[in-house]
């Protein structure tokens, strides 16, 4: 029986058509309810009540999973330079390669780049392959890019990669601290939990610490937005703060902990009024989140990319660490610091060896005793006795062409690393760069001499991990696509060709969670965090029928059942030597990519609302790109003005390191009052695959955490300057584009799916016959042109078959249609002359003046919100009541309660029922 008829069968033993599995996007982890319809098919997602991670909750990429699910854009089988071939052929050929290279320069000179995307099954024969086999340790993982100084962090404080807490502390604290983390937008299911939990008590306090004023700044009781980078200095004054106001716990402090003192030394300098200057807040705002911190009993400081991402991104989360040590919050109900995962599976990957720097479940390369329990437990031949290369140093070695063959498995590093051109240069010579993935074409791709077709979602089978070591099942439910194989088969079959027959004769990934979860209880004895002896020897039924369990799972003479272990280090024990939680004695350092005269601005990155990572799948479905379907540069209003530039202007960004004169990353101008002066913002989603200058990478240098490798992926230093075209416009057509054929007419766009087709925001210098002739010859089978002129703007509509085709509106300045309206018309037969008037004007008629859509859902604009809140609808409740906006996934909340800051009217109007006459008076 396959895996995954097994595991609808399984779900059928539960409800007539519904299976349950996991979500693919974010390290909230959400269960995820799936339906079916009489032919098998998928037909509807819903979140499912009973998985702890999201009671029933879906944020709106959750619940379009099946938008993006279909077969369109998938890669279906292996190629080798480009020509479809058989598996046999392609393994063989990356085997041969593999062995050659190995033979001629040894097993460092070969590479896998993995994923957080990856099962945790997955990760751990792709682990067993290269550190017990080829014997590098030479794998390293996207996950580099996300949490890998909050492992350094955790190591470096408690003796192991352990995260204290989980979902409910976030609930049942009345402190909640935000550092680095727009949750409302990255983990939405998460903040919502968050949200409610403030609601029942009013007296939680949240406190919001992030330089930009994201939508989650909407629920703090304060904002610290501190200069970016400066967080050390800012928890390094709350460790001064405590002792000053005697708010330390000596016992804790005592009882659990070394090196306390030294900290505090560090620390007394850290006065109030000189962290205030150093992190660029006021007194009054620090000294009152200092004063919540000493006086409330529960403390979560919960953070994420904002603290990772940085040069001093460990040395940030052992400041947060040390605050929570300092004060005893910690191992308690309500407490703790809480790094949150960006990735699915981002856990799963550190616990089974997906970094370069450690072992599988969580022993250590440069322990020995490790060493010989890993190596024996596997009897492999070989077990690599030094670190191997951690993402950046990896493409610096391939770009040297001491890394000859690299394996590439469900990632786009082409998008995420910092330093693109360096990437491109180094795949561009590597000898042999192997990419699996689920999609027919990427960034990364695009180097690929051979290229291998995994399995996605809802055709993968094993295990992922949350933020909260939550191992939940993501399930089988379709057969695989095409050719498609399972990660996990596909590294078996490579190293089976590479002659290592035993240790990879897996048939079913249940068979490698069996082994995996016996190395982590072999040799253990307590001495190691990652315990899943509870979960050994599952029956296939049992695997199957996983229910959602936090690690460690300990199985013991008293507990033959065990549930997993919501809370870690309640009686004060750790992973150390001593036993002792570590303080770690910390200077504020600055961030190594500083601004200059010529490079003034400080470039910050981040996530959007409805996309995930490199848009691959999110990018696929109009339902997700409505709500932000282009780029943008958000910049202070401030700032704007001096550099005369207005909302949608296009600016070419330059950095230092670039010397580039063409035109490599432009984006539009969002003037956005939430920026500090001299600090912008940009999304990380976009890439050469949907635009032509959108991919913010090459911006950032490889500046990264001298500890755990980490890149500084939130503070470039740049420049920008003002573009001018000859036309800005858009066009709607009924059909996708190829980047090539763009390339001819535009010199900047940008691609979004729209619900008929395609729409392309674009700039040219070309004239308008140019642009006319160019679409005449190359829509062939249009029988009709018409178009309009005037002095700002023209038009032009292609038909087809007598229906509207295509739409293109350009102008002398910034053009923004409504895509709704747009939408309305095109397909449409014999259109209505007057609308045609109106297309050709650019003049949507009143019912499409929705302005941005903030509710995907519900497709709700904002001018429809604004005009309610203007008539007194002043709560998210109450807009939702009468709009049904934020009413089914909530991921549009945040935004409302911004819209109702903005625009709720000082005098409310007074209902008319509730007016009185003076004669009734
Ligand atoms: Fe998926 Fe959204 Fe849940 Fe993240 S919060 S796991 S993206 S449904």
């Amino acid at each position: 029986m396959s895996s995954s008829s097994s595991n609808v069968e399984q779900a059928s033993a539960c409800a007539a058509s519904l299976a349950t599995t996991t979500c693919p996007y974010c390290g909230v982890g959400c269960g995820v309810d799936v339906s079916f319809d009489i032919k098998g098919n998928l037909a509807s997602v819903t979140g499912s009540s009973d998985h702890p991670a999201n009671y029933g909750r879906l944020c709106v990429k959750g619940s379009k999973l099946l938008d993006t699910n279909s077969t369109e854009g998938r890669l279906l089988s292996p190629t080798v330079m480009g020509e479809q071939v058989s598996w046999d052929e392609a393994i063989g050929q990356v085997a041969t390669k593999f062995n050659d290279v190995i033979a001629q320069y040894g097993p460092d000179a070969v590479a896998f780049y993995v994923s957080g995307q990856l099962l945790t099954e997955d990760y751990y024969v792709a682990n067993k392959l290269m550190k017990g086999y080829i014997g590098s340790a030479n794998i390293d993982t996207n996950s580099r890019l996300c949490m890998s100084s909050a492992v350094a962090a955790y190591k470096r404080s408690f003796g192991a990669d352990a995260v204290p807490c989980c979902y409910e502390d976030l609930e049942q604290t009345e402190l909640l601290i935000l550092v680095g983390s727009n949750a409302a937008w990255t983990h939405p299911v998460l903040f919502q939990r968050i949200e409610r939990a403030k609601k029942i008590n009013p007296d939680m306090k949240v406190v919001i610490v992030d330089p930009r004023r994201t939508s989650s700044a909407e629920l703090a009781d304060i904002h610290l937005a501190i200069k970016p980078g400066s967080d050390v200095a800012l928890f390094n004054g709350l460790i001064q703060y405590l002792s000053k106001e005697d708010g330390l716990d000596k016992n804790y402090i005592n009882s659990y902990t070394e090196g306390f003192d030294a900290v505090l030394e560090s620390c007394l300098d850290s006065t109030v009024a000189h962290v205030a200057k150093e992190c660029d807040v006021s007194e009054t705002n620090l000294t009152h989140f200092y004063e919540l911190f000493l006086t409330t009993k529960k403390v979560v400081t919960a953070y994420c990319m904002g603290v990772n991402q940085s040069t001093s991104g460990t040395d940030k989360a052992n400041s947060i660490i040390n605050c929570h040590l300092a004060s005893g919050k910690l191992g308690k109900e309500g407490c703790g610091p809480f790094s949150l995962t960006g990735q699915p599976n981002a856990m799963g990957g550190r616990e089974v060896g997906g970094l370069a720097n450690m072992l599988a479940c969580h022993m250590d390369i440069d322990n020995p005793e490790h060493r010989d329990t890993v190596q024996s437990y596997w009897g492999s031949p070989s077990i690599p006795t030094k670190v191997g290369l951690k993402a950046v140093d990896m493409f610096d070695d391939i770009n040297q062409g001491k890394v000859k063959a690299v394996w590439i498995m469900a990632t786009n590093p082409m998008v995420s690393m910092p330093n693109r051109q360096k990437i491109a240069a180094a795949l561009a010579k590597c000898e042999l760069v192997v990419v699996s993935d689920c999609v027919q074409k990427n960034d990364t791709l695009d180097y690929a001499h051979i290229a291998l077709p995994a399995t996605g979602w809802s055709e993968k089978d094993g295990t992922v991990t949350n933020s909260e070591r939550r191992i939940s099942r993501q399930r089988g439910l379709m057969p695989a696509s095409g050719e498609a194989k399972h990660d996990w088969q596909i590294i078996c079959d490579v190293a089976k060709a590479m002659g290592f027959d035993s240790g990879f004769n897996f048939s079913r990934p249940s068979e490698i969670f069996a082994e995996y979860t016996g190395l982590t209880s072999f040799k253990n004895n307590g001495t190691r965090d990652l315990d899943l002896s509870g979960l050994c020897n599952l029956s296939d039924r049992e695997y199957n029928r996983l229910k959602p369990i936090q690690w460690p799972v300990i199985s013991s003479a008293e507990t033959k059942q065990p549930d997993g272990t919501k809370r870690l280090f309640t009686d004060g024990q750790f992973y150390t030597e001593t036993g002792k939680a570590q303080f770690v004695d910390i200077s504020y350092t600055q961030p190594e990519q500083l601004t200059s005269e010529n490079f003034p601005f400080v470039l910050n990155s981040g996530r959007i609302r409805d996309q995930w990572h490199t848009m691959t799948r999110t990018g696929k479905t109009a339902e997700l790109t409505s709500h932000i379907g282009r780029p943008f540069l958000a910049i202070n209003p401030k700032d704007a003005d001096k550099l005369n530039l207005k909302d949608n202007d296009l600016v070419q960004l330059n950095a230092a390191h670039l010397c580039s004169e063409n035109l490599n990353v432009c984006l539009p101008v969002k003037i956005d009052n939430n920026q500090r002066i001299g600090e912008l913002f940009a999304p990380i989603h976009w890439s050469a695959t949907n635009s032509s200058s959108s991919n913010i990478a090459a911006l950032y240098t490889d500046a990264n955490d001298k500890i755990s490798g980490q890149p500084e992926l939130k503070h470039a230093a740049i420049s920008i300057v003002k573009v001018d075209f000859a036309h800005q416009g858009q066009l709607f057509v009924q059909q996708n584009l190829s980047i090539a054929l763009l390339k001819q007419a535009f010199e900047y766009f940008v691609t979004t799916p729209f619900d008929k087709g395609t729409l392309v925001s674009f700039a040219t210098n070309k004239n308008l016959t140019v642009l006319r002739t160019w679409l005449v010859n190359n829509f062939p089978l249009f029988e009709e042109w018409v178009g309009a002129n005037s002095e700002v703007f023209s038009s032009t509509c292609g038909l087809r078959e007598g229906q509207l085709a295509l739409s293109m509106g350009t102008s002398n300045r910034a053009l923004e249609l409504d895509q709704n309206w747009i939408s309305s018309l095109i397909g449409e037969l014999n259109i209505n002359p007057e609308k045609l008037h109106g297309l050709l004007n650019l003049q949507p008629d009143d019912s499409f003046k929705q302005g941005k859509l903030i509710c995907s859902c519900f497709k709700v604009g904002e001018n429809t919100i604004v005009e309610a809140i203007k008539q007194g609808n002043c709560s998210v409740d109450g807009l939702g009541a009468s709009l049904k906006c934020g009413t089914n996934c909530g991921s549009c909340k945040s935004e409302l309660s911004q819209l109702i800051t903005k625009h709720k009217p000082t005098i409310l109007p007074v209902d008319e029922d509730k007016l009185i006459t003076l004669e009734a008076v």
